[in-house]
């Protein structure tokens, strides 16, 4: 049987539910009586300070990190927890993992970081052979407990949990055809529609995936498990990446090769775009829900989500950034004393810079890892501090030099403004800035959270207007075709969508991360 298992999360006081044959608390899924009482129990909404702070960020926020795991003998939720540990930059609102014994299946999950979310003594109550677990940035819903994921459905003795990694691009018209508009999150129409095709015609967890998924649009990499089964999904365009990893005892698939690494996995190779992994006691085979892959990465992957010793495409990251810098420099030199990066994305594309232009590397910017995510409200006075707040400037690398500082992405621009700002209150003479990507001028559908066009600095900007605007002496973007050269697999198949205004897919008119609640 399924495991029923609820009570509150940690943090509040303790109140668990026995099920009929173990206990386990503070377990957050379980059959739906049960789910809507955590439903009410859980209205509050994520403190102000674990969102990302529009102070200290002018990044699009980052993917979700998915992660599943078949091992027997193996303490799988143990391995989840360091996986996602590994995929922790993908996604730092909430955390959580769903662990089956082949008889129970169990979603432990929580606001927060991976850290925060779990313990010794949560996680050795995590008992069983197959696994999969998910770090949440909100794309669609809110920062809201019950948007938290792996999502759970049960269905008669058995039950599925799901962990999903993008944005569904006809969510309205899902919800609308399964009856479900109470749904907050296309991940949860996502595991409705799989439940329900198990249900009412009594499919394997595969068999409900190969009816199921050619209705869904957009991006969609998926870890799903029932009691038995492991099973990653790449959407046909595969937007977000997954690879398979051969473990001592078993299987893993993860968004980033780090996370194999992390765990001393193998790795095999990619999940290819519009395949399905199915992994379980007979060993892994490969399925074909689509009929037309094509390939569109996000090639912001490349250039700022994906961590820097992860490979895509069979490329590490880091050297691909490295080159950009390279790119840079050839594309847009500049006269001047020190390269200086914008930490931490900004510095192998600096690193680049330096090397190809012979101009001297400098760390001018020294960076608080911490300070984004704390969950202490800072006074109205330090928030006004902004970027200080995340940066810091040293002003014996500075001052009275010429400046090449050097980030690989602006999105809205405050941020960027105020770090030119600081650069110059530290001494520098000149201020040439460049950025190892073209102006991000589209909003993205697929999983990365950018608001609407009227946000983006360079939406209607020329480059000379945003120079202006930001106060720097000269300005240069990347061009597209260098960066793609950049890869080293240009032709592999990326979306560029937001720089380029060239979707893959439909898109809908309105990209309100929050349509599902407001209907
Ligand atoms: S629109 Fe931009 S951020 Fe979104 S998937 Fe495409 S390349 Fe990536």
């Amino acid at each position: 049987m399924v495991g029923g298992e609820a009570g509150e999360r940690r943090g509040k006081q303790h109140r668990s539910v026995r099920s009929a044959r173990t206990r386990r608390w503070p377990i957050a899924c379980g059959s739906a009586p049960h789910l809507s009482a955590h439903l009410a129990a859980y209205t509050a909404r994520v403190p102000e300070t674990l969102l990302p702070d529009p102070t200290l960020l002018d990044r699009p926020g980052e993917a979700c990190g998915v992660f599943g795991i078949f091992a027997p003998d193996a303490e799988t939720a143990r391995l989840t927890y360091f996986g996602l540990f590994a995929l922790q930059h993908r996604g730092q609102e909430s955390a959580g993992i769903a662990v089956s014994d082949r008889e129970t299946l169990t979603v432990f999950k929580d606001l927060g970081l991976v850290a925060q979310v779990f313990d010794e003594t949560t996680l050795s109550a995590l008992h069983g052979d197959i696994a999969i677990g998910h770090t949440r940035y909100s794309t669609t819903g809110s920062s809201v407990w019950e948007n938290s994921q792996p999502v759970y459905r049960q269905i008669d003795a058995n039950g599925i949990a799901l962990a999903h990694n993008g944005n569904l691009t006809n969510t309205g018209e899902l919800a609308e055809r399964l009856g479900k508009l109470f749904a907050t999150t296309d991940s949860e129409l996502m595991t409705e529609a799989i439940a329900q095709a198990m249900g009412m015609h009594n499919l394997t967890l595969p068999n409900a995936l190969m009816k199921t998924l050619p209705a869904f649009r957009g991006a969609f990499t998926l870890a799903i498990m029932d009691r038995d089964t492991l099973v990653g999904v790449r959407d046909p365009h595969g937007f977000r990446p997954l690879c398979l990893g051969r473990h001592e005892h078993g299987w893993v698939i993860a968004s980033e090769t780090a996370a194999l690494d992390i765990l001393g996995a193998e790795f095999i190779r990619e999940v290819e775009p519009g395949e399905m992994v199915v992994i379980d006691a007979t060993g892994v085979r490969s399925m074909r829900p689509f009929s037309t892959p094509e390939p569109n990465l996000c090639l912001f992957e490349f250039v700022y989500f994906a961590r820097p010793d992860s490979t895509l495409y069979g490329h590490n990251i880091h050297a691909a950034r490295r080159r950009m810098g390279e790119q840079l420099a050839d594309q847009a030199p500049a006269v001047a004393d020190v390269v200086v990066p914008v930490p931490e994305s900004g510095i192998p594309a600096a690193q680049g810079y330096a090397a190809a232009s012979g101009i001297p590397f400098r760390d001018g910017l020294v960076k608080n890892r911490y300070v984004g995510r704390t969950f202490i409200q800072p006074a109205q006075s330090m928030r006004d501090r902004g970027i200080r707040m995340k940066l810091n400037a040293m002003p014996g690398e500075l001052r009275d030099r010429r400046v090449v500082l050097v980030d690989d992405s602006i999105v809205r621009g405050s941020t960027t403004r105020q770090l030119v700002t600081m650069v110059r209150e530290a001494g520098a003479t000149e201020v040439h800035l460049r950025i190892s990507s073209p102006p991000y001028r589209w909003p993205c559908f697929y999983g990365m959270d950018t608001g609407d066009r009227s946000t983006l600095l360079a939406a209607d900007r020329s480059v000379d207007e945003i120079a202006e605007f930001l106060e720097v002496d000269s300005l240069a973007y990347l061009e597209l075709d260098r960066l793609l050269d950049a890869t080293s697999v240009p032709a592999a198949g990326f979306c560029t969508a937001c720089l380029s205004g060239r979707y893959p897919t439909d898109v809908p008119v309105t990209g309100d991360k929050f349509l599902l609640e407001r209907s």
